[in-house]
């Protein structure tokens, strides 16, 4: 083994890191000194996950819905094609479907086998997502999953579960907030949050953006 990685930078002590951070290390530590992988391609994946792709690329989409009616129709026609056809601060690989809400429709996403999800617009999937019983539970008792995330649908608003695969993914279109007309695009995106379009909250209104 070489000492390539006694490295003279600082690095977080090891003892605080959970069991995952370690097995994550141990294997980069072993991908790098086979000559697998370069540390700086990594270090470029990891900054292009927590900085490019993230629920803020989703929530412009969402924006540029709702103020553009002709974007709307060609992202809800095919997401991917409208999002790398017309936009420049997103790129999506695998098959997009868009998917809107309304007063009588409320879409819900979940990938019931593993953990699809729609990375390329929404970034990292949140815990919660990948975990067994929000996976199985959102599809036999949508309506009390959604109550426990605290989105109190009315009894008349039909909940329809899209369950993601390895070849499609879904992004929510959530319901424009009343009173927002005259709101720019960019305001317009600050009020819409990763779970909004996962379909597990509502977006802010101008409110909770005060109150926060
Ligand atoms: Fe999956």
């Amino acid at each position: 083994m070489s000492d390539s990685h006694h490295h003279d930078h600082a690095h977080s002590d090891v003892s605080t890191l959970t069991d995952i951070q370690k097995r994550v290390k141990a294997l980069e530590s072993i991908l790098v000194d086979k000559g697998l992988v370069e540390r700086d391609v990594i270090d470029q994946i990891i900054e292009h996950f927590e900085n490019k792709v993230g629920p803020h690329v989703g929530a412009r989409i969402v924006a540029r819905a709702w103020v553009s009616p002709e974007f709307k129709k060609s992202l809800l026609a095919d997401a991917t094609n409208a999002i790398n056809g017309e936009l420049d601060f997103a790129e999506v690989g695998q098959h997009l479907i868009a998917v809107e809400n309304s007063d009588e429709l409320h879409n819900v996403v979940v990938c019931t086998l593993c953990s699809c999800y729609p990375w390329d617009v929404l970034g990292l999937p949140p815990v919660w997502y990948k975990s067994a019983p929000y996976r199985s539970r959102v599809v036999s008792e949508p309506r009390s999953v959604l109550e426990e995330f605290g989105l109190d649908l009315p009894q008349d608003t039909k909940i329809r579960i899209w369950d993601s695969t390895a070849e499609t993914r879904y992004l929510v279109i959530p319901q424009r907030p009343k009173n927002t007309e005259l709101m720019s695009e960019a305001e317009l995106a600050d009020l819409v949050t990763r779970d909004s379009m996962i379909g597990t909250s509502d977006v802010l209104t101008t409110a909770d953006q005060v109150n926060t």
